[in-house]
């Protein structure tokens, strides 16, 4: 909301000096009660002040906190989201490690058919793997993934900050983005949001200078 000069300088006024009555501040602007009469109803309505009867106004602007709070809450992972990084259940865990290495991830989502998710398999997942006397190149990654349904995921008008919380909550490194498929139980994956997407976000976010 864009203020006129007079609103901000009765905010000044109200803040520094509140409670005073709205005579008090039309005297010190050299102005009537009933010309300031309008934009006091606005600033109270806005929620900038707060009017008490017979103590006078109040102010109430939010504080740079709830500010940031509000603006933070308003993110949407459509516009952080990074691209996801796929492999097909039948390629074999050597290949996968190849692709973590290649891709610079450290989680693949794992799909079938056209993006159709199916597990997730993280460094762990590939290192437990490796471990074994088993050859590499003859494990299908179905094997070691997080399978569906058991698969944390988050949608593209989820909020950053529900995603950081489910990346704190279940402890895990990334989710996968998902849409659903009208008529169908499965999901299509369509995106990435992992800690180092929402650490990129606030650096972002600092770098603002409107917040
Ligand atoms: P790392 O294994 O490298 O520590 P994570 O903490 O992300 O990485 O993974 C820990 C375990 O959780 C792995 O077994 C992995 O398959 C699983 N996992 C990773 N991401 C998810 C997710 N979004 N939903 C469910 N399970 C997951």
């Amino acid at each position: 909301m864009e203020l006129s000069e007079r609103q901000e300088k009765i905010i000044q006024i109200v803040k520094n000096q509140g409670p005073i009555t709205g005579e008090k501040i039309a005297e010190q602007l050299s102005l009537t009660r009933a010309t300031l009469r309008p934009d006091l109803s606005i600033l109270t309505m806005a929620g900038f002040l707060d009017a008490r009867p017979r103590v006078g106004y109040f102010y109430a602007g939010k504080s740079a906190n709830q500010l940031l709070s509000e603006h933070l809450r308003k993110l949407l992972v459509r516009d952080y989201k990074s691209l996801p990084v796929v492999v097909g259940e039948e390629t074999s865990v050597y290949d996968a490690i190849c692709m973590l290495f290649l891709e610079d991830v450290g989680t693949l989502f794992v799909i079938k058919e056209v993006g159709i998710l199916v597990g997730v398999l993280s460094r762990k997942d590939l290192l437990q793997s490796a471990m074994g006397k088993q050859d590499l190149h003859s494990i299908p990654v179905g094997v070691v993934m997080t399978r569906m349904p058991n698969v944390i995921t988050c949608e593209l008008d989820d909020t950053l900050f529900e995603t950081a919380r489910k990346l704190m909550d279940y402890q895990v490194d990334s989710l996968p983005v998902i849409r659903p498929i009208e008529g169908s139980s499965q999901v299509e994956v369509v995106g990435r949001m992992s800690k180092t997407t929402i650490t990129k976000a606030f650096v972002e976010l600092a770098k603002e200078e409107t917040v």
